[in-house]
């Protein structure tokens, strides 16, 4: 047994979590949030890649969170539980 609360698991958290959004790995370059540059000056948030490499693609489209990553967790959960019946 150990406390819950010491060895918190990393997990896809909810979005209500901002704290370490930063260090969630860039879905097109798998680099750190907290490394690309955001301009929020437009419309269309853009994201700047510290690099021109990129992950393969994996999630052509899907649910993605305010920051344009794909959802994970309760947002995903809450996505599929949307949009299963119109798929289904
Ligand atoms: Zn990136």
């Amino acid at each position: 047994m150990s406390p819950a609360f010491e060895n918190k698991p990393v997990l896809d958290e909810g979005p209500d979590d901002r704290s370490d959004l930063g260090e969630r790995p860039c879905p097109l370059c798998g680099h750190p949030m907290f490394e690309h540059h955001i301009d929020e000056s437009t419309p269309n948030v853009l994201l700047e890649c510290p690099t021109d490499e990129r992950l393969p693609e994996r999630v052509a489209s899907g649910p993605l969170n305010e920051f344009g990553m794909p959802a994970s967790g309760r947002r995903l959960e809450k996505y599929e539980r949307r949009t299963g019946q119109a798929e289904a």
